[in-house]
C-alpha cells in the first residue's frame, strides 16, 4: 500500500518557517505585501481568493484585495496593475484567473512587473525557467517539486510522465523535472495509447481535470503518483485525475485529493511573496 504524501502537513511546516521569516523581515521594517485582484463573481475564484487572503493573514503577510466588477475594461485593469507595480507596500501581484472575456489574459499577465510576478506566469519568468535559471516559479509545479524532494526522490535518469500540457501546470512541471535530469514525456488529449505511456512512469504527474481518468492498473509498481487534478463531483466530493484506491495498491507513494497538491500551491505563493519582499528590501 502506498505511502500518502501529505501535502497539508508539508504545507503547514513550510508556512511555519515562512511565518518566522516574515517576523524577521518585520524587525527590519519590511512587511511582505500581496495584492490579490479579482475581476467578476466566479464562485470558485472567490473561494481561492479568500483562501489566499487567509493564508497571508496566518503568516503575517499583508494582503490588499481589489475586487472589480465583471464589466471592468482591460484598460481599467491594466491601470490598476500599473499602480500596483509602483506601490512599495506590494511585493507580489496576483490576478485571479480566469478573467472575463473582454480582457486579454496574456496582455494582463505581461503587464505585471516580472519582479512582482509571484504566480510565475510572466513570459520573462517562464523564459528563465526554460533556460534553467529560474526566478519566480509557478506555484503549483513548484509545490509538486517540493513534494517530490520531500519524498527523497532523486529524479536523475527517472522516467517522468506528465499528463497535461497547460502553461500553468503541465509544461512548467515538465521543464522542472527535465532540469533535474529526468527523462520526461508530456502527454495530452492527442496522445496515442496513454495507458502505455503511463505504465512507463517512475513518476506520474497528472494535471488533466478529468475525474479518475488515469486507471489504477496503468500505474507501474513502486511509482510515485502526484495527482494535481481537482474535480468536483455531483455529490460535492472532490476527486483527482487518478483512480486513487486502485493506484494506491500499486504506487510507492501517492498524493491524496484533497490534501495533496492543493495546499502546496498557496504555500508556494506565500514563499514567492516572502522572497520578493526580501529581494526588494523595502
Ligand atoms: P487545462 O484544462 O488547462 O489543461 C488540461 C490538460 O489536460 C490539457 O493539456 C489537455 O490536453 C489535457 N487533457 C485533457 N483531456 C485529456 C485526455 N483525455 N487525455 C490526456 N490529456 C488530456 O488544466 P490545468 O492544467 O489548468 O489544470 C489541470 C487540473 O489541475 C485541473 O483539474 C485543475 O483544477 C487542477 N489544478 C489544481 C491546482 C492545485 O492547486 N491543486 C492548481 C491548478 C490546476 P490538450 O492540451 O491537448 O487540450
Amino acid at each position: 500500500m502506498a505511502t500518502i504524501i501529505d501535502g497539508k502537513a508539508l504545507a503547514a511546516r513550510i508556512r511555519a518557517e515562512l511565518s518566522g521569516q516574515v517576523a524577521e523581515l518585520k524587525t527590519s521594517g519590511v512587511i511582505p505585501g500581496l495584492a490579490v485582484v479579482l475581476v467578476g463573481e466566479d464562485p470558485a475564484s472567490k473561494v481561492y481568493v479568500s483562501m489566499k487572503e487567509k493564508a497571508c493573514a496566518d503568516i503575517g503577510v499583508f494582503s490588499a484585495e481589489y475586487k472589480l466588477p465583471a464589466e471592468t475594461s482591460e484598460t481599467e485593469l491594466l491601470e490598476l496593475i500599473e499602480k500596483l507595480n509602483h506601490d512599495s507596500r506590494i511585493h507580489g501581484i496576483l490576478v485571479q484567473l480566469p478573467l472575463p472575456k473582454q480582457i486579454n489574459t496574456d496582455k494582463v499577465l505581461e503587464s505585471i512587473s516580472p519582479l512582482k510576478d509571484v504566480d510565475g506566469f510572466h513570459p520573462y519568468n517562464i523564459g528563465r525557467l526554460m533556460v534553467g535559471k529560474p526566478t519566480f516559479q509557478p506555484c503549483t509545479p513548484y509545490g509538486v517539486m517540493v513534494m517530490l524532494r520531500e519524498c527523497g526522490m532523486d529524479l536523475t535518469g527517472k522516467e517522468v510522465v506528465v499528463v497535461g500540457r497547460s502553461n500553468i501546470v503541465g509544461k512548467p512541471v515538465a521543464m522542472m523535472c527535465l532540469q533535474q535530469n529526468a527523462t520526461v514525456t508530456i502527454c495530452h488529449s492527442r496522445t496515442r495509447d496513454l495507458a502505455a505511456k503511463v505504465r512507463q512512469a517512475d513518476v506520474l504527474i497528472a494535471a488533466v481535470g478529468v475525474p479518475e481518468m488515469i486507471k489504477g492498473d496503468w500505474i507501474k509498481e513502486g511509482a510515485i503518483v502526484i495527482d494535481v487534478g481537482v474535480n468536483r463531483m455531483a455529490d460535492g466530493k472532490l476527486v483527482g485525475d487518478v483512480e486513487y484506491t486502485a493506484a494506491s495498491a500499486r504506487a510507492a507513494a501517492i498524493t491524496p485529493v484533497p490534501g495533496g497538491v492543493g495546499p502546496m500551491t498557496i504555500t508556494m505563493l506565500l514563499h514567492n511573496t516572502v522572497v520578493s519582499a526580501k529581494q526588494s528590501g523595502r
